[in-house]
């Protein structure tokens, strides 16, 4: 009998653990050599692939998908359901955050190594919100698509999609199908993606383990315990309440459908890169229609990220302890609101989060020189941490998919399971 693929995945990512150590060990944290360049080669070779349908994949799932809602009504009501569904778990998501750091308190007395100086200005700059919204437009969508413009795409995707609903039959008959058929086409590529993701997941863990040093991990152990209480709250608590009560359903079958996307957010810490497995778990595993996942889920993974905003806020009052200040009340609540904002504004890229914690600190007044050292020590345990906060980004889209797709009226969810 054939291994199903998620525990294939899970296999390989304890042995990618275990190779991964004895790299470590061998080259003392500086690993080389063929073997090594080999391995990390598949990891490599997995991302690209993953990369390289991205483009494609979004952008004829969301033309076709909003293409067959029909009336404007519809996209508007799906719209709406999609950003409260986005708002509410992210809030959630920066309460626990302020909760757990509040409680363990694991800036209070750290003694933050200062190695080298960091220069805040070597991570690009974060966007203002405003600016966000403004770039949302593309200036040429094929530019967009060339540069992984995500939210450029998503735009001009859900314009081209409503476009097609409004002219003349037969034009419109030809451009659908011709979007459905290009759309399942790149669904059978990233089926083949996915099946190469055991290598690919061996060689990523490989890579992370072999050179990450861990006397910097026992400094900020408790900052590392706080921060990953947070996510398994939000993640084995919040959500699953938040999927029962928005489906009925038992959250179980949702882990179950989601493991692979799960485990590939996982190793390749960039919700864009997963987003290929995102789609085919939610719609071939928990039934949901293209319609709606295409709507939910690409926008989601730029814009949704309940493990970030999390981040971001547990971040910065961790920041805060260190520096020895007490946030009052208005500049907690300073933090919630551009938690929520750099949250969307970080890109579903590797240690995103850590560039856009940035938005947070300034907000509340402090300076890049007072800060850049302690975010420059977190940035160095960062890989672990956003290993977590990805595979929660993606796991709430994936929820919100199902929410929105129960509420409307859909009901062949979870057919192999149920
Ligand atoms: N790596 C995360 C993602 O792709 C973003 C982050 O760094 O928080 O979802």
């Amino acid at each position: 009998m054939k291994l199903q693929l998620h525990w294939q995945i899970l296999i390989a990512m304890v042995v990618g653990v275990i190779v991964g150590v004895v790299f470590q060990i061998v080259y003392d944290g500086e690993p080389t050599g063929w073997l090594f360049g080999a391995i990390v080669s598949l990891g490599t070779i997995f991302i690209h692939l993953l990369r390289m349908v991205i483009v494609p994949l979004i952008f004829s799932s969301i033309v076709s998908g909003v293409a067959s809602v029909g009336e404007g009504k519809r996209i508007g009501r799906l719209g709406a359901k999609t950003f409260a569904y986005y708002f509410i778990s992210s809030l959630l998501a920066i309460l626990i955050g302020i909760v757990v750091t509040n409680a363990f308190k694991p800036g209070v007395g750290a003694n933050i190594p200062v190695g080298e100086e960091f220069d805040p200005s070597t991570l690009s700059t974060p966007r203002s919100a405003g600016q966000i919204l403004i770039d949302m437009i593309p200036l040429n969508p094929i530019e967009a698509m060339s540069s992984g413009h995500m939210l450029g795409i998503i735009f001009f995707s859900i314009f081209l999609g409503f476009a097609i609903t409004r002219i003349g039959d037969k034009s419109r008959g030809t451009l659908q199908g011709f979007f459905e058929a290009f759309f399942e086409a790149m669904m059978k590529i990233t089926q083949v993606v996915i099946s190469f993701a055991p290598f690919g997941v061996f060689g990523l863990i490989v890579a992370t383990v072999a050179s990450a040093g861990i006397g910097l991990f026992i400094t900020l152990g408790l900052y590392m315990i706080t921060i990953l209480t947070g996510f398994l709250i939000h993640l084995f608590v919040v959500l699953p309440l938040l999927f029962y009560f928005g489906t009925g359903i038992n959250p179980v079958y949702h882990f179950r459908a989601m493991s692979s996307a799960m485990v590939t957010a996982f190793s390749t810490c960039s919700s864009n890169a997963t987003l290929p497995v995102t789609m085919s778990d939610v719609e071939n595993k928990a039934g949901v229609s293209n319609t709606i996942s295409s709507f939910v889920l690409p926008m989601g993974a730029t814009v949704n990220m309940n493990g970030t905003a999390l981040y971001e806020c547990a971040g910065v009052i961790f920041i805060s302890q260190v520096l020895g200040m007490q946030l009052d009340v208005s500049q907690q609540f300073l933090i919630v609101l551009t938690a929520l904002l750099s949250a969307v504004g970080a890109a579903g890229i590797p240690a995103a989060g850590v560039v856009v914690i940035f938005i947070v600190t300034q907000a509340i007044g402090f300076t890049d020189a007072q800060v850049g050292l302690i975010i420059g020590t977190m940035l160095a345990v960062d890989r672990p941490i956003d290993m977590f906060r990805t595979m929660i980004n993606i796991f709430s889209d994936s929820v919100g998919a199902v929410i929105v797709a129960k509420s409307e009226g859909e009901t062949n969810l979870y057919p192999a399971l149920t």
